[in-house]
């Protein structure tokens, strides 16, 4: 039977994860997988997901299964932290949120309830993109093709280029949208950009799936969630994934939501009843655990404020890391600036590294990055900047 399984080769990012664990240099370091770790390496248990960890286990709840969406508190939860408190859309409960298995969950079953509604839509993703989008879009069967998004001369978005593109894909078409911190540039647009895309999907009755995996790390939860917000007000038809494994660093808990958000209060129902469906005939219902632990961050008040500190927290340490090592690199006289490195937001950086570059990181260093040059820099740390450092200037110099 499975003689005639075809080929399934991992995507970039898993291969070499995969080879950095079996690297045996006892100072190789992981650039390639996006999870932050802090300024001793370590990747952090938030405080205020331990509180909450701890007062579960107390309460010694049965482990009963959970609805197939998810608990009142937590879908209300994330409600409140995409578009506000009491905002029109939640007012007029035109939107219906459900728990998911990560955001990458959350991005499936959303795209099979696409499916289902759009059978024949195309689906476009930025170029470049997180490699999973095209793969999981292709996997629920769509035609995915992708837009303009990356200048890698000025090292900055091609807005204009996107939006021509927007522009001219048919109606009904998806469209894949990163809220913040782009995966892989950690280019963003502008509040200004933002509305002009927001306007390019209303005018181009193009149906756009935010992907909201860094909610907290860019500038704040409350400027982060601009898009959607925007999205919401324009009063369109639009999903949103949401993941909780950086923002909580919750990563194995596999926790996340699919947002739907009808025009139309009248049909938001029926999204939501299908969206059911898809999860019963898959898993049946969602895990508990990062779903508890989530839940309880965002209806305590405490714990909530110590949450969004540890929040800023990391996205300072990140920013910290991009300026030292931005100033690190140019001290090193390699004949070309960083500087858009600082510029850039969220956990990756475009460091302009070519493929050849990446490997000789890898082989001579054991200091693993993708060869399109994505770098994870909230891996670094004042420990492991030094060497990488060196090691980057080593093979920029060639
Ligand atoms: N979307 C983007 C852009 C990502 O970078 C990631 C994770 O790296 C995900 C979605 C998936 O997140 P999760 O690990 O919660 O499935």
């Amino acid at each position: 039977l499975f003689q005639s399984a075809p080929s399934a080769p991992l995507d970039p990012i898993m291969r070499l994860f995969e080879a950095f664990h079996q690297e045996t240099r006892p100072d190789k370091i992981n650039l390639v997988v996006g999870v932050y770790t802090d300024a001793q390496g370590r990747v952090p248990v938030l405080r205020a997901v331990q509180e909450a960890e701890r007062a579960w286990i107390d309460q010694a709840r049965p482990k009963q299964y959970r609805p197939i969406e998810g608990t009142a508190g937590f879908r209300s939860g994330v409600q409140r932290l995409l578009f506000g408190e009491n905002t029109a859309v939640l007012q007029a409960k035109r939107a219906a949120t459900l728990q998911s298995v990560g955001g990458t969950g959350a991005l499936k079953i959303g795209a099979d309830v696409l499916k289902q509604l759009l059978p024949d839509a195309i689906v476009a993703v930025s170029d470049p993109s997180w490699e999973n989008h095209r793969a999981l879009f292709e996997a629920a069967g769509f035609t995915v093709r992708s837009y303009p998004y990356y200048d890698a001369t000025r090292q900055d978005v091609r807005a204009d280029a996107m939006l021509d593109a927007l522009r001219g894909l048919p109606r009904g078409s998806i469209v894949v949208l990163h809220a913040c911190c782009h995966n892989p540039t950690g280019n963003d647009l502008d509040p200004a950009q933002w509305r002009a895309v927001v306007d390019a999907c209303v005018q181009g009755g193009l149906v756009p799936f935010v992907d909201m995996a860094y909610q907290g790390f860019g500038d704040g939860l409350e400027e982060d969630a601009l898009a959607a917000r925007l999205f919401a007000e324009a009063g369109v038809d639009f999903l949103v994934a949401s993941s909780f494994s950086k923002s909580f660093s919750l990563y194995g808990e596999r926790i996340g939501a699919l947002t739907l958000v009808s025009s139309d209060p009248g049909t938001i129902g029926r999204a939501e009843a299908l969206a059911k469906r898809l999860v019963r005939t898959n898993y049946s219902n969602p895990p508990t655990h990062g779903a508890a632990i989530v839940e309880a961050v965002l209806q305590t008040p405490a714990l909530y404020d110590a949450w969004t500190e540890e929040l800023a927290g990391m996205r300072h340490r990140i920013h910290d890391m991009r300026t030292r090592l931005v100033q690190a690199l140019d001290a090193q006289d390699l004949g070309r600036g960083f500087s858009a490195i600082t510029r850039q937001k969220g956990m990756f950086s475009y460091s302009g590294l070519t493929p050849t570059q990446a490997e000789a990181l890898r082989a001579r260093h054991g200091i693993y990055a993708l060869d399109t040059g994505r770098i994870c820099v909230a891996a670094l740390n004042p420990g492991n900047l030094p060497r990488v450092v060196d090691a980057i200037a080593d093979v920029v110099r060639g």
